[in-house]
């Protein structure tokens, strides 16, 4: 590809807006530019990359057996209400109405449209284990679309399905999609965890994310250093709830962390920055669960369970609003026991509090987590918190680490949550009908892109782009374009290289200077300058991040290349 003719509008200063350093990149490299809030165009650079993390995806899933296929972005309400997810998904399904009247969405996943599918076509366990995937767009009206395609309003998403007619097919699917994304992640030159995770309003309770860490992470994720333990924040603070007995709701009232009255103390004890913080109170009433979260900042709006409130607020609160509270629409959990309340309310210790807990009803928790490939006790986790909290190491448990982190993937054994509620049945070998096991799969390839980014920058102020997705695996600059030496010897390894790689070649009439701050931007993972030596056959090659080129004769080339 000559660059002269490839459209990569540069700029010298991301916009003053652009708080990510991926953001700020993309935009100043020409790889996207904003259409509206949260809605992005990839332009030919981050189409390209777009394109390569695409083909790894669609490779690792050929290998696991799994087929590719497109369900529509347009959806009927129906569907949606058919699962209860319709009223339960909240203000980030966008809706709209057809020229009849009739509701429709835009999908923002695609668990309800594959298990109509399957509903209508599979019949038998003869057919079965079967998964499906697909690579598409998703619209989620995000409350703070941010940070690029990090947090998009439409973006593209890798989601497949697995049906199965037993728990061990499903184990097996879970795991073969659990290989497959960490094939592709590492192909993609991404970092990441997988822990432990909340399952929100997927359903299920066996949910892996993949975590890749970086600064700008809106989640934050707690592992210890050998690394057998690690999960979400949120999961990672349930903990503390878990030592206490679950079925005395006085005892509730015990956990606390040291000296943390105030976000701030909280945030410096968690080692993490004020604003990410969610606290959240548990109450547990004749098996109902109740949520309610403290909101550290103020400018994140978004509600995952229960009513935010803050501190204050809570401890002001008395049983009858909190009653309101989580009865609300957007609490969507069980009414509070009054009484329960109005102990924990009274007790200072309330401030404290800081988990998220979900499923705190169960003493002993499973955890099909390859990290944590057995029954933990509810003890064994509380011995993890307390030596984090500075007392005496016990034998075998570390103390807890915290990273800020970018959710890449997200992995769920939903069980028969869908195959239920929307009749999705199979006839097992004796003939009898049964729901169908289901498994979902999702990888956010363009915030994939940005976590990339965000683990490859350079002293430069470029981008070091991992080999398999990189626009160009080769970048030749040409220095002076009326020197025919050089352009001869640009135009010929232009030719040998393209056989067999991406190249790029800066065939423009610019200024040394300008065409070495774009290749900064490009972030090849090799670039070639033809200079003054090029009667001698002499290039410079340079990788990003080297501190300096180095002067090599074009026939030592391909052994460099490879
Ligand atoms: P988050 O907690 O960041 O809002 P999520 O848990 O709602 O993400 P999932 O429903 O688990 O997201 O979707 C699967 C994957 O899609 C996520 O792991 C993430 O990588 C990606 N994803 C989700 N929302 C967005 C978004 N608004 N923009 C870009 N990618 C997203
Ligand atoms: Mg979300
Ligand atoms: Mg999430
Ligand atoms: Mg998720």
């Amino acid at each position: 590809m000559r660059q002269s003719k490839f459209f990569m509008p540069t700029l010298k200063e991301a916009p003053a807006d652009a708080v990510a350093e991926s953001h700020k990149l993309m935009l100043r490299g020409g790889y996207i530019r904003q259409v509206t809030a949260g809605v992005y165009a990839y332009l030919p650079l981050g189409f390209r990359v777009l394109r390569k993390a695409e083909n790894i995806m669609e490779e690792e899933m050929e290998k696991i057996n799994v087929p590719e296929m497109m369900m529509p972005h347009f959806l009927p309400a129906t569907l949606w209400q058919e699962s209860g997810r319709y009223k339960k998904y909240g203000a980030e399904m966008f809706k709209l109405k057809d020229r009849h009247g009739r509701e429709s969405l835009l999908g923002p996943t695609h668990e309800e449209t594959f298990t109509e599918i399957i509903a209508k076509n599979l019949k038998s366990y003869k057919q079965m284990p079967i998964a499906l995937y697909q690579i598409q767009t998703k619209f989620r009206d995000e409350n703070r679309p941010r940070f690029g395609l990090l947090r998009g309003r439409e973006f593209v998403m890798l989601d497949a399905y697995s049906f199965a007619a037993t728990r061990d097919q499903l184990d097996e699917q879970f795991d073969d999609e659990k290989r497959a994304f960490e094939a592709i992640y590492k192909r993609c030159g991404v970092t990441v965890h997988p822990v432990i995770a909340d399952s929100g309003t997927m359903g299920g309770k066996n949910s892996t994310e993949f975590q890749a860490p970086a600064s700008i992470g809106e989640d934050t994720i707690a592992t210890n250093e050998s690394g057998t333990y690690s999960a979400n924040l949120e999961m990672a603070k349930s903990v503390d709830t878990f030592k206490q007995d679950p079925e005395d709701p006085k005892e509730l009232n015990k956990v606390s962390t040291p000296d943390c009255d105030t976000i701030e103390k909280l945030a410096e004890f968690l080692n993490v920055p004020a604003t990410r913080i969610v606290k959240s109170i548990l109450y547990i009433a004749d098996d109902q669960k109740v949520l309610v979260l403290i909101r550290g900042d103020k400018q994140i709006n978004e509600v995952k369970l229960g009513h935010i409130l803050d501190a204050d607020e809570v401890r002001e609160a008395n049983a009858e609003e909190l009653k309101e509270i989580t009865g609300s629409e957007k609490g969507g959990v069980g009414p509070v026991n009054a009484d329960w309340a109005d102990k924990i309310i009274a007790d200072d210790t309330v401030k404290d509090l800081y988990n998220v807990v979900v499923g705190a009803n169960e003493t002993n928790y499973q955890f099909e987590n390859a990290n944590l490939n057995r029954d933990f006790k509810v003890d064994e986790f509380a011995d993890i918190r307390t030596a984090n909290e500075g007392e005496p190491d016990p034998v075998d448990h570390e103390p807890l680490k915290f990273t800020t982190s970018i959710e890449v993937g997200h992995i769920f054994k939903l069980g028969t949550y869908y195959t239920t509620t929307m009749g999705a049945d199979f006839l097992d070998n004796n003939g009898k009908a049964k729901p169908v096991i289901m498994g979902s799969y999702g990888i956010g390839v363009t915030r994939m892109l940005s976590a990339v980014v965000e683990q490859h920058l350079t002293e430069e102020g470029g981008i070091a782009w991992p080999k398999e997705i990189a626009p160009f695996a080769i970048h030749i600059i040409q220095m002076k374009m009326n020197n025919d030496e050089q352009t001869e010897l640009a135009q010929k390894l232009e030719k040998e290289l393209s056989a067999k790689y991406d190249v790029l070649y800066d065939d423009r009439k610019e200024r040394p200077g300008v065409k070495f701050n774009d290749a900064d931007l490009v972030g090849a993972p090799i670039r070639i300058t033809i200079g003054r030596k090029a009667g001698d056959g002499i290039v410079e090659v340079k990788r990003p991040g080297d501190e300096k080129a180095i002067e090599i004769s074009v026939d030592k080339l391909e052994e460099f290349v490879n």
